[in-house]
């Protein structure tokens, strides 16, 4: 999985007007980080290519593995691309590179394929490019120069026999078994090749410090464009681990059998491409069912999944709950502070209601400023209980503006199964009265509906209650 360089766009702590160019926009840290990313990335290149002796067979392979790239990223083109960070299997052609070739073909790679990508497939802003590319190039690029250290390859490392031929590095590991099959083959592909398990070894283990390395490169440039943000956010999720692992199977798979025969590429690219095809079409499923600004469920994925949870409680005669969710007087927040920071109120709104619910209680953005919250298993005391904990919560966060703190509150109404509705039209309804009713008692409180079968209690602080 080669993380990609997506980074929110920040006004604040800003140098200078944007104007045409979007970098000059961002915080001095974030272009002072990018710049230094880029200007090692091309003095490392700069510094290998003069030590490289380029070979006509190291060009065809490397010409082999970024056409194959190509190909990839042509045959999903028409899918469409999801938004956010987009995830790819690139690395499954960038890793091949990095173990066959000389480490500056691992840094040149993601230059054309990035071009690929900016011309046929999304035009973002060119500094996410160039930034992706040098990040990817030089984390390909460490992994190459340890993956040939390692391995004694000095044929691997510089493309042609240096001073040292036929001398192990001085951190070669030396690798027992490997050292004649690298000198018969005269590169380390013959290790790889030859399925020699601790060629392959090595390259899992450089495969990892190419994976780790990309990941963290990408997440201080994330850190950087947004230092609010939690660094497990970009480092960690099961999902993107297993991804990673994906591509990093592919790619010494790739690499194994595109160093026994190059032509092997026409059988490894139509299963590549499929694998590539099936993850995009995942995450654009995935993207259909999220709300792009919150990250919460959108409306209808909400109401799809609020009917699965009511069905299986109806059948298993489990309670069950509802809490619509409105901050109050979100309109003078975008009139007072602008439309960005509302945005921000809600992200945060957003994250807050999530860290204070379980796992499998079902929140999803149900329009404007209105959340919706599913609580499976709670009954009347449990569900006032954790929408209390949600409004006081909520009234406890701030987000800064240029100026100031904004801090806002929430009104909720809730809902119980079997007490104020049957179904999942009833129980919204039920809970939209009492959330019309908290806003009319003056905001920032929770409300149930008024029933038969649950009197509500007077409001005793007048912060929180019942209807009267
Ligand atoms: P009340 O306490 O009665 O709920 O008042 P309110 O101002 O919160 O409610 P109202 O329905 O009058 O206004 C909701 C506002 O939410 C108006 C709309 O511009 C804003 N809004 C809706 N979606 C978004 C969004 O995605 N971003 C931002 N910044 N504002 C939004
Ligand atoms: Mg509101
Ligand atoms: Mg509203």
């Amino acid at each position: 999985m080669t993380a990609t360089g997506q980074t929110s766009v920040k006004p604040r702590d800003a140098i200078c007007s944007p104007g045409r160019w979007p970098l000059l926009a961002q915080s001095r840290a974030l272009v002072a980080y990018l710049c230094a990313i880029v200007t090692l990335d091309l003095v490392v290149i700069g510094v290998l290519a003069k030590s490289t002796e380029f070979r006509l067979a190291d060009l065809a392979t490397f010409a082999a593995l970024t056409g194959c790239g190509a190909v990839c990223i042509e045959a999903t083109r028409r899918l469409g691309m999801p938004a956010g960070v987009p995830r790819d299997l690139l690395s499954a052609w960038w890793l091949p590179v990095a173990f066959l070739l000389p480490p500056v073909y691992a840094l040149l790679a993601p230059v054309p394929l990035q071009i690929l990508l900016q011309l046929r497939v999304r035009a973002t802003v060119l500094y996410r490019r160039v930034f992706t590319s040098a990040a990817v190039g030089l984390a390909a690029g460490t992994a190459s120069v340890l993956f040939h250290s390692w391995t004694g390859d000095r044929v691997g490392l510089f493309g042609t026999a240096g001073p040292f031929d036929g001398a192990a590095m001085p951190w070669s590991v030396g690798l027992p078994g490997l050292d004649g099959v690298l000198a018969d083959a005269g590169s380390v592909a013959g290790g790889l090749s030859a399925g020699a398990g601790q060629a392959i070894a090595v390259a899992v283990l450089c495969a990892i410090v190419f994976t780790v390395l990309n990941t963290a490169l990408i997440a201080v440039a994330a850190h950087a464009a947004d230092p609010e943000g939690r660094w497990g956010e970009v480092l960690w999720d099961r999902e993107r681990l297993l991804l990673d692992a994906v591509e990093l199977c592919l790619g010494v798979i790739v690499a194994v059998l595109c160093g026994l025969n190059l032509a092997l590429l026409l059988l490894l690219l139509p299963p590549v491409v499929l694998l590539q095809r099936s993850l995009l079409h995942a995450q654009l499923q995935a993207a259909a069912r999220t709300d792009p600004k919150t990250g919460l469920l959108n409306a209808a994925a909400w109401q799809r999944e609020a009917d699965t949870e009511i069905g299986r409680a109806q059948r298993m005669g489990n309670s069950l709950a509802l809490v619509l969710v409105d901050i109050d007087h979100f309109k003078k927040v975008n009139d007072t502070y602008g439309h960005l920071v509302g945005d921000q109120v809600l992200i945060q709104v957003a994250a807050t209601l999530r860290s204070q619910l379980r796992e499998y209680d079902v929140v999803g953005r149900f329009g404007g400023e209105e959340f919706v919250v599913l609580l499976p298993g709670a009954d009347v005391h449990e569900a006032r209980r954790v929408a209390e904990r949600l409004r006081t919560r909520v009234g406890r966060m701030a987000v800064a503006a240029e100026q100031a703190m904004v801090t806002v509150t929430v009104s909720a109404g809730v809902a119980v199964m079997n007490l104020h509705g049957a179904d999942l039209i009833e129980l919204l309804a039920a809970a939209d009265l009492a959330l019309y009713r908290a806003k009319e008692l003056g905001r920032d409180r929770i409300c149930l509906p008024a029933t038969p079968a649950a009197p509500p209690p007077r409001r005793a602080d007048g912060a929180t209650g019942g209807i009267p």
